[in-house]
């Protein structure tokens, strides 16, 4: 499909940008579909939000993601929000629509329903279940809001090394919280809970490349069959984590499922098509290998 007059452009907002695969997944499948738009990551700094939304409108552009630092400071310049957006008070897909001549920006929160989506198949095994989050950032509010309202866990505990953090996302959740499951602790206090928990998610960085030798929980008696332990971080594909879980007999996720399934639901928001997971997952090996390779 040739770029030309018609090609209608979706854009990453974010800072930085460059190391980001949204444009690597979007483009393969747009051009497996034969859709006419194309991706593009714009590095935009935080004091040019508001413009670069004012452009998003003045260009007609078909829609946008929103990546670090911007997710939570571009939801009020939404004209509609989501549930989910509004409930996590962060926005990481941005919808256009021209209705009655006007641009209207839709703003929803797809890392929601991607990382629900590889929870799926255990989802008897989670409902009611004690769980524990590691970190309190804008990933850990999307994951919160999503066990909350979808396995109502007898326990869900955040465990955040900033307290003031921690009390504001117990505050924001508050609502979706009728069994009171919710709870922080400090890293130093959080051993009983991981170890009791069906279904530990790490939703901070570390472990990530460059330090894929670092892990967030490195003590091992947490770790045991019946437990399912999900890396939201998906460089490396399998991080330490996940390599210690799996050792002591743990079931793993890797990030790289909820980072499919929350382009997919942005995906088919912008062309009104089902995504074409197969081809985004190939484009991403494909790019994982060159990378290792390097
Ligand atoms: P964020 O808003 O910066 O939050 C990071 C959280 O981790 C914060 O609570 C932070 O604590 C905590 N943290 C950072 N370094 C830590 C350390 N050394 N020890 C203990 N806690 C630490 O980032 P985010 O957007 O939530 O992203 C978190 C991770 O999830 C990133 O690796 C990101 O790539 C990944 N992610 C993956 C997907 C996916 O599709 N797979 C989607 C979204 C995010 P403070 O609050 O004290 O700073």
């Amino acid at each position: 499909m040739p770029i030309d007059a018609k090609t209608r452009l979706v854009l990453l907002l974010g800072d930085p940008v460059a190391h980001s695969r949204s444009p690597l997944i979007h483009n393969a499948a747009f051009r497996h579909q034969g859709v006419r738009m194309v991706y593009v990551a714009a590095r935009v700094a935080r004091e040019d939000l508001a413009a670069a939304v004012a452009g998003l409108r003045a260009l007609g552009v078909a829609g946008a993601n929103v990546t670090i630092p911007h997710k939570r400071a571009v939801a009020p310049m939404m004209d509609t929000l989501s549930p989910e957006a509004e409930a996590v008070g962060a926005v990481n897909t941005i919808v256009c629509r021209r209705e009655a001549g006007a641009v209207r920006l839709h703003g929803d929160n797809t890392d929601v329903a991607g990382f629900l989506a590889p929870l799926r198949p255990y989802a008897d095994r989670l409902r009611g279940a004690p769980m524990t989050v590691l970190g309190a950032g804008g990933a850990a509010r999307a994951v919160v809001y999503a066990l909350l309202t979808t396995f109502a866990p007898a326990r869900l505990t955040v465990v955040a090394r900033d307290p003031a953090k921690a009390s504001r996302l117990l505050e924001a959740f508050a609502a979706h919280d009728a069994g009171g499951a919710l709870r922080a602790v400090a890293w130093a206090g959080a051993k009983e809970a991981v170890r009791t928990s069906r279904l530990l998610v790490n939703a901070t960085p570390v472990g990530m490349r460059p330090d894929a030798t670092r892990t967030p929980w490195p003590h091992l008696a947490g770790f045991g069959p019946g437990q399912l332990v999900y890396d939201l971080v998906y460089t490396p594909e399998t991080t330490r984590l996940l390599r210690e879980a799996a050792a002591r007999g743990a079931t793993t996720l890797g990030g790289l499922d909820m980072l499919v399934g929350q382009a997919a639901a942005a995906y088919t928001q912008w062309t009104r098509r089902p995504f074409p997971d197969a081809v985004a997952r190939a484009a991403l090996r494909a790019d994982t290998a060159s990378e290792d390779a390097a």
